[in-house]
């Protein structure tokens, strides 16, 4: 039924698009916001997603949204890589809760990846210190 069903429009994240759960914003505008993973994987874990559709993955994402959609995904991920310099940047989205999904509103998540550094598993990062995380908000949304 996850990947199957209809459109939840009080998922947590219709709920922070409405403004009515706070988030650490990156970026927005009329086709996405983009903000900052509060159970980060790595260290710059950005979520990036898109407004104006009842969209619960991908699959369902209207044809004519996905190309302003992905450009934004796109920039999020190189102003990441300006900001951060990681050593690689992972871009992952994930389609009913068998694939991983816990949120029912379509998101894809921008990873940066560090030499060494063991990503943490999906659904496994610690909670971010918020102070922490609106530094690397800011550091981000610079390079944007
Ligand atoms: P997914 O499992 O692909 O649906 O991704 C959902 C993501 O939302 C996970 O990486 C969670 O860490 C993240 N998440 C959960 N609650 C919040 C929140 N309040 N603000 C920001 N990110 C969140």
């Amino acid at each position: 039924m996850s990947l199957h069903g209809s459109y939840d429009p009080d998922n947590l994240f219709a709920k922070i698009l409405r403004g009515e759960i706070s988030c650490v914003k990156v970026f927005e505008d009329d086709a996405a916001l983009a903000f900052m993973d509060i159970f980060p994987q790595s260290r710059g874990h950005v979520l990036v997603v898109p407004k104006g559709v009842s969209a619960r993955n991908f699959l369902e994402l209207p044809r004519d949204r996905i190309g302003p959609y992905l450009e934004r995904v796109q920039r999020v991920a190189v102003a990441v890589e300006k900001a951060l310099q990681p050593d690689g940047v992972q871009i992952m989205q994930f389609n009913g809760a068998p694939a991983g999904q816990t949120v029912f509103h379509l998101h894809f998540h921008v990873i940066p990846r560090y030499e060494g550094v063991q990503l943490a598993g999906h659904g496994q990062g610690k909670k971010a210190e918020a102070a922490e995380l609106a530094a690397i908000a800011k550091e981000i949304a610079a390079a944007l």
